[in-house]
């Protein structure tokens, strides 16, 4: 009984002839089939020419593409501040947060279309921030603003509510936010002698630290936008970046001041401490359309003054000098920085130097020829004079501004005799 348990089936499997697997073929002499196909009628020669062709095309054009791009942008905002580019092509050389098909050297393979970044621009609805969305905007970028209207206006940026690529958000700095971004431009801080001394060193050093802590969670590149006044009262002229400044640390100025050499303190700490990509730029005094009217600076000052055919009010002896830059100048500085290789800090300003004097008798020739000058008591601590050293800037970033004072302030004009006077006013006394 036991015997005949025993499992017999392995003798029925076995077949009566045997399966004999065919000898494997050489693969030698597959494989110099396939060579010798090759180089037959000159096929090898020709595979390796298209290799070639293919390679010189993926290297140069996305370079010369670029480049054209940039050249592009830049001649329309030179020309009309306004006018956005269609093309939407951009070089990437940025960071990590969904940038799969991106490469490091800002060269995307022929046919494959550069995917958008996802930025948040801090301060966007202000002066500069909203010009700087209107140009992320164009080539093709999501950008989120996060703003606390303390000085910026959702006026500035109407034209883009509706876009599905454009998120307005009101925030202050000063408060954590999570948000899941490629790239961080940190302008969020009052800018304005008149607004600046209620708290902008809180929000320079918390709101600086904030947005710090956000790059470093989610891996983003940082762009602090600093400014000429971490110089002080200056002693070495034109400043360079190199030099340390003259700061008065209990001044009236001080907040501003010293805030923003804070906010380079934490950038570069979390660069050298977290492995944070960031960049500094120093800004010199900027002007342009959407400048807040009533804000004290000069250029917003004597432009409303001579729109309005008021005096124009010269602080101290008018003696003083400063370097105006046009906004969109300012924003082509900013975009390069970001994307380029290097962290700064970078001076961007127009080397044009002008006393205060001379300034009003541009506006004068620009507005209103029968404008008249005062003369006021000038503000403490006053830098005596400021004017940029861009070398570094124009060597390693191929920056440089375009558009001097006398083609930029009548660019501003309609802009501030809209808003100072409405449409209908505006256009009567145009
Ligand atoms: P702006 O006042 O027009 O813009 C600043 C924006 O930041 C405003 O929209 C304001 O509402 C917002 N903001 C302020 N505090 C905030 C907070 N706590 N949270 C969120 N949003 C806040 O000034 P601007 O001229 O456009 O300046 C932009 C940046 O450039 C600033 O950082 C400024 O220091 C720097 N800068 C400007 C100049 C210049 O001449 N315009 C010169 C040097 C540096
Ligand atoms: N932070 C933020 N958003 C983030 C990550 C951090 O607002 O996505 C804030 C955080 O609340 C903190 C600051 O950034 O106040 C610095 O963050 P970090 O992680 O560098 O420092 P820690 O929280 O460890 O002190
Ligand atoms: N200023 C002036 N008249 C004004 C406003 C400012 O003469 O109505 C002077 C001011 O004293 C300073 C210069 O213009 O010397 C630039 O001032 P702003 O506030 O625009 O910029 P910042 O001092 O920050 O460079």
């Amino acid at each position: 009984m036991g015997t005949e348990m025993i499992y017999r089936g392995h003798d029925s499997q076995t077949p009566s002839h045997a399966y004999t697997p065919k000898p494997p073929k050489p693969w030698l002499s597959s494989v110099s089939r396939a060579a010798r196909y090759l180089v037959r009628e000159q096929r090898l020669i020709f595979v390796l020419v298209g290799i070639a062709v293919a390679s010189l095309l993926f290297i140069i054009v996305p370079k010369t593409t670029a480049t054209s791009y940039i050249s592009t942008i830049h001649t329309a905002t030179a020309e009309d501040p306004y006018r956005i580019p269609s093309r939407t092509l951009q070089p990437y050389h940025g960071s990590s947060f969904g940038s799969a098909i991106m490469n490091p050297t800002g060269k995307i393979p022929l046919g494959l279309k550069r995917k958008g970044l996802r930025i948040v621009v801090t301060g966007g609805a202000g002066f500069v921030g909203s010009h700087l969305v209107d140009r992320l905007i164009a080539r093709g970028d999501s950008v989120i603003v996060v703003d606390n209207f303390f000085t910026g206006r959702k006026e500035n940026l109407i034209h883009h509510f509706g876009n599905p690529r454009f998120e307005l958000i009101r925030h202050d700095v000063v408060e954590p936010i999570l948000l899941e971004v490629d790239q961080i431009y940190h302008l969020a801080c009052p800018a304005s002698p008149v607004h600046y001394k209620f708290n902008p060193h809180k929000t320079n050093v918390v709101g600086t630290l904030n947005m710090l802590g956000l790059a470093k969670r989610v891996g983003a590149r940082f762009l602090l936008t600093s400014t000429s006044e971490v110089y002080g009262d200056p002693l070495q002229h034109p400043q360079v970046e190199t030099y340390w400044g003259n700061v008065n640390p209990i001044g009236v100025r001080s907040c501003y001041d010293e805030g923003k050499r804070t906010a380079e303190t934490l950038t570069m700490d979390y660069h050298r401490g977290a492995n944070v990509e960031v960049r500094i730029a120093r800004i010199f005094n900027t002007y342009g359309p959407r400048m807040c009217i009533d804000d004290g600076r000069v250029v917003s000052n004597f432009v409303a003054q001579a729109l309005r055919k008021e005096p124009l009010t010269v602080y101290g002896d008018g003696k003083q000098t400063r370097s105006f830059q046009y906004v969109s100048d300012l924003v082509e500085g900013l975009i390069r920085l970001m994307e380029g290789e290097h962290v700064g800090p970078f001076n961007l300003g127009n080397p044009g130097e002008f006393t205060m004097l001379e300034l009003a008798h541009v506006v004068q020739e620009t507005i209103e020829p029968n404008a008249r000058i005062v003369f006021r008591a000038n503000t403490q601590d006053d830098p005596h004079k400021r004017k940029p050293d861009i070398s570094k800037a124009k060597e390693l970033l191929g920056w440089e501004p375009t558009i001097p004072l006398r083609k930029g302030l009548p660019l501003m004009v309609s802009d501030f005799r809209t808003r100072i006077f409405g449409d209908h006013k505006g256009r009567l006394r145009g």
